[in-house]
């Protein structure tokens, strides 16, 4: 029982399931933020160059600071 919760991806915008029994995305906490599987696995290295404005403004919106950049000047995942 218990209906599914659909969650939206911050980088993409996709919609996933994410609950009750299929989670179809991953949650990073320390970014407060849902990202769907296909983000979550091609920003392994960091968050892409192409995503960095939404990435920023989700962080702002949240109210998180930004991380260091990582060796690749991006921000980490
Ligand atoms: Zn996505």
């Amino acid at each position: 029982m218990g209906k599914a919760v659909i969650e939206q991806c911050v980088l993409c915008g996709t919609s996933f399931k994410y609950g009750v029994k299929q989670y179809d995305g991953q949650y990073l906490p320390h970014y407060e933020m849902f990202l769907c599987e296909g983000c979550y696995r091609s920003n392994q290295g960091g968050i892409a160059f192409f995503f960095e404005k939404k990435f920023v403004l989700h962080l702002e919106s949240k109210g998180i600071s930004k991380p260091e950049r990582n060796s690749n000047g991006i921000y980490p995942r």
